[in-house]
């Protein structure tokens, strides 16, 4: 949009943003690296992520680690695997430090 010459803030993303997470597009999510909130697009399932059981925050986690593990399972049931999710649970950090 800004290459379109289009004036858009930061506010108007977000509010779009937040928007399309209503509408279950995309979902708000903390990012590891960056270390702050941001938004993840939902894409056909390719994602793994840490889910808090106490306050529900998401962690994604960017590395796959069952790449080995799903050309197994491709072979061994002859199925065109597409994608994957993986979830696991737990208490983060915060929640740990408060119980
Ligand atoms: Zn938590
Ligand atoms: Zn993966």
């Amino acid at each position: 949009l800004c290459e379109q010459g289009a004036e858009i803030n930061f506010s108007t993303v977000y509010r779009i943003l937040e928007n399309f997470t209503q509408k279950g597009l995309t979902e708000k999510s903390f990012l590891t690296d960056a270390r702050k909130y941001g938004f993840v697009l939902h894409a056909l399932g390719h994602r793994h992520r840490l889910i808090c059981l106490r306050c529900h925050r998401i962690v994604e986690v960017d590395h796959c680690p069952i790449t080995d593990f799903e050309e197994q399972l491709a072979d061994k049931t002859e199925f065109a695997i597409v994608g994957h999710n993986l979830e696991w649970y737990g208490y983060c950090p915060q929640c740990r430090k408060q119980k």
